[in-house]
Order: structure tokens, then C-alpha cells, then sequence
């Protein structure tokens, strides 16, 4: 096992990655911004250095200040979260090259599923359904559009380098295809110097569901269930539940066997999600898999019953995986929120600054994943997130309560946050019966405003 992990991020997830190592009696290091230096992930590693200024690209992406921080510690395994380094495969290479561990993937594992379109032609071969859609990327805009009218419109076009819902756009028509294209292609090349995009018929009303799996270098490779993320923004997940209010069982388990499959394929190692488009017909495509642990990957754990987290340490260490060979039981129903530093009634706009009251809800079945404190200033230079509320029940209607409860118990003053918007997308007729799609926020935009 490893005696020093450096987590190579910041915030919650840090957070979550010290407590793992600690109850694995590993050490750990944490690597701090100048604008974070008063964070609790500061605070609660074993050693800390600081690696450059505020701007994430001067800091938690500086490959070589990561690498020295780990020499100079002793670190001998890197667990790099989510976001900034984590699904680059160059990083997981150099930390290879420097004798460290790197708690993912291998670097031709990130590759392979980083790249959006070479990974739907791995789901593909694999027999795993996508969405109809181009094999490939597309040449230009010519070959783009007549792409297009085959499809049918609408259709989405994804940068295949994509991530985070930068370079993508949706066609309405015809008439805007060309603005649409042009777009995600620029975005494409700001976002990830590669401006390779693919098309996809864009479903009128599917679910967000995805399958966490985990695989270990014993040539395992298990699935433990699936999440709902169908409660979305601009293509960015707000509410996340386990299980799927829409799944069958049978359909889970084809979901679960399909993410597998693809899984097993590149003799995937650690832990990674398969997300999928659930369409109102039951049918579900594969969209892309992300070689990482996720925001959201707390439902699961509750859910489960298991340290997802813990879990990725031991089999990056080599061990054999502890998900036992039958799976794991689904006990009760979770539901995480994330809580951002934004104001909802003006385009959550990010609202940082100084925490002046923090009191977090409690209680059985609560969970709060966050680094705030009062007097902690949140800086302006990164993710929003500030806090995640996962609740657990005996079944949905009891996890419903308890988030209600626990979101009305929450109290953060000094920032503006989305909590009480949170709040309305709970109470909607739609929500507490289960009955959405991604595309629900922006039919009930109106849950933006405070109602008067
Ligand atoms: P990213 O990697 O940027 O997060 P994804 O490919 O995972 O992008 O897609 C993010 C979200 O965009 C999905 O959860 C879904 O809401 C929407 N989406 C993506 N592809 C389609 C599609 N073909 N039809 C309808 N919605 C889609």
C-alpha cells in the first residue's frame, strides 16, 4: 500500500481523498494556490505546498510544480480528483515516468475514452448502442450539414475532445446549423486545442443515467448500479439520484452489462462511469464514459454501501477489488444536490466572497461534502461548487423529506447560493414524482425566481 498520496485538487473532492487515505493510515499532501492557502484541505494533510498563483492554469494544472511537490514530500501515489488534470492523459503519463502512482487509469485507457468519437466507435464494436450519429468527426461544414439532413434535425454537435458541456452545440434547423457548427468548432479549439467535432440526433426527452464501474489489475471489472442525473442546466448536472426513478430492473441490468462490456474492452482499471441517454421508449446509447471518480459519485456510496474512493487507492496499490462477485445490493434510495456560490434569478451568476455563517444540516441519513467554514473566503478563481447534500432514505419518498428537511436546515450567509432554488426543483409536481428529463429546468425556468 502507498504511505503518501498528494491529491492534486482542491475543495470538497480533496477533502474526500484525505479521509480515504487517512482511514487507510496513508499520509497525504495537500497542494495549495495562494488563493487557497486558508483552505481546510490545507489544514487537514499531513504536508501541504503551495504550487503558484490563483489561476488554475498556473497552478492545479502545472504539471511540473505537481511532480516537484510530490519528489519533495515523498509522495508515492497521486490521486487527481476530478476536473483540471484528471482525464489528461499526459499527466498520468509523466507521473508514471517520475516512479509515482497515478490513482486512475492508464494513460491509454484516458486516451481512448477521451476522445468522444473514438470511444462511440469502441462502444460500438463492443455492441453497446449509441446515438445515432456520425462514425466520426465530420470534415467541414458542407459534409457537416448534409450529415445533418440525413439525421434529421435537431441534432447536437459535440467536440470530440468535449467535456463539461464546452463545444456544444444544438441545431434547431438548417437554417442555424452553420452559426451552430462554427461555434462548437471554435469553442472546441479555445477548450482543448482540437477542434475535431461529430454529430448526434438530439433526442427530444431522454434521462441522463449512468453506470459507475470499477475495474482493478486483476482483470475484474464490476459495475455498482446506476445514477439519474437527469436534472440539468445548460447541460450541466444540478441533482443527481440512485436509483433511477425510471429504470426497470431489467433494463438496469442491460445498462450495467452494456457499461461493462465497454469497460472490459480496454481492461478498464479503477474507477470510471459509462453515461448513457435514457430515451422515453426504454431504449438507452451510450454518450461517452469518464475515466475519473465523479462530483456525484456519493449517491452510489450511499446506495452501495461502499467507499468508492477507497476503493480507487486500493486498486491503484494493485490490490484486488472488494466489490464482491455477485455485485452489491441497492439499499434505499440517495439524492445528492449540489450547492454553487451563484445566484439563480441573475444566469447564476458565481457570487464569491466571504462566509460569514455556516451551519450545515445533520441528522440520520445526511451527508455534507464541502470545504466552507465561516470566515473561509470563497475565491473567484474556480468551480462554484461549495457544497454537496446527499441524503439517504428507505425509498424515495423518505430521501425527498430528508433533503427537504436538510437543504431548509442548511444555512450559509455572506454568499449568495442556489440552496433555495434547490429547494423549488424538489417541491415541483415533476421532481417528487420522478417524471423528468433533461430538458425540465429549461421548460420551468420560472424556478429561477424567487416566486414573489
Ligand atoms: P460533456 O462531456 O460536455 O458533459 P456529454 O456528452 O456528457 O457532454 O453530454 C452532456 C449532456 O448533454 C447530457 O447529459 C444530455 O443532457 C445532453 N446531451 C448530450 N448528447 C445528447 C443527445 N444526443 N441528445 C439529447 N441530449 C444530449
Amino acid at each position: 500500500m502507498f504511505k503518501k498520496v498528494l491529491i492534486a485538487n482542491r475543495g470538497e473532492i480533496a477533502l474526500r481523498v484525505i479521509r480515504a487515505c487517512r482511514e487507510l493510515g496513508i499520509a497525504t499532501v495537500a497542494v495549495f494556490s495562494e488563493a487557497d492557502r486558508e483552505s481546510l484541505h490545507v489544514r487537514f494533510a499531513d504536508d501541504d505546498v503551495c504550487i503558484g498563483p490563483p489561476p488554475a492554469r498556473d497552478s492545479y494544472l502545472k504539471i511540473p510544480q505537481l511532480i516537484a511537490a510530490a519528489e519533495i514530500t515523498g509522495a508515492d501515489a497521486i490521486h487527481p480528483g476530478y476536473g483540471f488534470l484528471s482525464e489528461r492523459a499526459e499527466f498520468a503519463e509523466i507521473v508514471a515516468a517520475s516512479n509515482i502512482t497515478f490513482i486512475g487509469p492508464t494513460p491509454d485507457q484516458i486516451r481512448q475514452m477521451g476522445d468522444k468519437a473514438q470511444a462511440r466507435r469502441l462502444a460500438q464494436e463492443a455492441g453497446v448502442p449509441t446515438v445515432p450519429g456520425t462514425p466520426g468527426p465530420v470534415a467541414d461544414v458542407d459534409d457537416a450539414l448534409a450529415c445533418a439532413r440525413e439525421l434529421g434535425f435537431p441534432v447536437i454537435i459535440k467536440a470530440a475532445a468535449g467535456g463539461g458541456g464546452k463545444g456544444m452545440r444544438v441545431a434547431q434547423s438548417e437554417e442555424d446549423f452553420g452559426r451552430h457548427f462554427q461555434l462548437a468548432r471554435s469553442e472546441a479549439l479555445a477548450a482543448f486545442a482540437n477542434d475535431a467535432v461529430y454529430l448526434e440526433k438530439y433526442l427530444a426527452r431522454p434521462r441522463h443515467v449512468e453506470i459507475q464501474v470499477m475495474g482493478d489489475t486483476h482483470g475484474r471489472v464490476a459495475h455498482l448500479n446506476e445514477r439519474d442525473c437527469s436534472v440539468q442546466r445548460r447541460h450541466q448536472k444540478l441533482i443527481e439520484e440512485a436509483p433511477s426513478p425510471a429504470l426497470t430492473a431489467e433494463t438496469r441490468s442491460a445498462m450495467g452489462a452494456a457499461a461493462v462490456k465497454l469497460a472490459k474492452r480496454i481492461d478498464y482499471v479503477g474507477a470510471g462511469t459509462v453515461e448513457f441517454l435514457l430515451d422515453t421508449d426504454g431504449s438507452f446509447y451510450f454518450m461517452e464514459m469518464n475515466t475519473r471518480i465523479q462530483v456525484e459519485h456519493p449517491v452510489t456510496e450511499m446506495t452501495c454501501g461502499f467507499d468508492l474512493v477507497k476503493e480507487q487507492i486500493r486498486v491503484a496499490a494493485g490490490e484486488r477489488m472488494e466489490i464482491p462477485k455477485g455485485g452489491l445490493r441497492l439499499r434505499g434510495h440517495a439524492i445528492e444536490c449540489r450547492v454553487n456560490a451563484e445566484d439563480p434569478a441573475r444566469n447564476f451568476q458565481p457570487c464569491p466572497g466571504l462566509v460569514t455563517t455556516f451551519h450545515p444540516p445533520g441528522g440520520p441519513g445526511v451527508r455534507v461534502d464541502t470545504h466552507l467554514y465561516a470566515g473561509y473566503t470563497v475565491p473567484p478563481y474556480y468551480d462554484s461548487l461549495i457544497a454537496k447534500v446527499i441524503v439517504h432514505g428507505n425509498d424515495r419518498t423518505e430521501a425527498l423529506a430528508r433533503m427537504h428537511q436538510a437543504l431548509d436546515g442548511f444555512i450559509i450567509e455572506g454568499v449568495t447560493t442556489t440552496i433555495p432554488f434547490l429547494g423549488r426543483v424538489l417541491m415541483h409536481p415533476a421532481f417528487q414524482t420522478g417524471d423528468v428529463d433533461t430538458k425540465f429546468l429549461e421548460r420551468e425556468s420560472h424556478l429561477m425566481q424567487e416566486p414573489a
